[in-house]
């Protein structure tokens, strides 16, 4: 049974965000943050969506589905046939079809007057194997300031119960968003703050947690 659901998350990062923005050239500052309109740092819908994906498929493979092999992001090696889709791709889309849910993107919770301007950092390319500095690989990189450090965003869409709890569970399993990982940036904790399931045509918050209890049913 699928119900319309609304599902409220709040970011919390441990470090400097660092999300690579789309199609952004700026000289000398390779990797960019992704703004919104009013030039505020944001966590963008597609890394949201991308790490709360991966780790639901992990989920369910660790439950023991094997997902027909589905293996994302390549187009060609994901579900290719709608009427079969695996159940990852149903509820997150594939090339084929569209998802049952949607992300948004994970925006600052701050007084719109804060300053959040981005300071411009120096990196420097190490040659891990070598142990040393490799040559010309100076460059410089956009990082959003450590405060603020809490974000807020939505899931919602359609989903069977046992879908959102999975959800849940993969939530809780991020640990950062964007790149850079290795220089310890967008180190993240990401946690559920209100549920709202519409069941015989009414909303009703449900409590997160309970949610979680019905997941572990399952695994049973
Ligand atoms: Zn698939």
């Amino acid at each position: 049974m699928l119900y319309p659901f609304e599902l409220e998350v709040e970011a919390t990062l441990q470090s400097d965000l660092h999300v690579a923005g789309v199609g952004r050239t700026v000289a000398l500052i390779d990797r960019c943050i992704e703004r919104d309109a009013r030039g505020r740092a944001l966590i963008p819908a597609t890394s949201f969506k991308g790490r709360t994906r991966a780790h639901y498929e992990r989920l369910l493979r660790a439950l023991g589905d094997d997902l027909n092999d589905c293996k994302p992001p390549n187009p060609a090696t994901m579900c290719n046939d709608p009427a079969n889709l695996c159940r990852v791709c149903q509820l997150f889309g594939s090339p084929m079809q569209q998802g049952r849910i949607e992300f948004t993107d994970l925006v600052p919770d701050t007084p719109p007057d804060t300053n959040t301007e981005p300071t411009t950092r120096i990196g420097v390319g190490i040659n891990r194997k070598l142990n040393t500095v490799a040559e010309g690989r100076l460059f410089f990189y956009e990082a959003a300031p450590a405060q603020p450090n809490r974000f807020r965003g939505q899931i919602r869409g359609w989903a069977t119960e046992t879908e959102i709890a999975l959800l849940l569970g993969a939530l809780k399993l991020i640990t950062h968003f964007g790149g850079q990982k290795a220089r310890g940036l967008g180190r993240a904790q990401v946690k559920p703050t209100a549920l709202y399931i519409r069941k015989n045509g009414a909303w009703a918050a449900v409590d997160p947690a309970q949610m979680l209890t019905h997941l572990q049913e399952v695994r049973r």
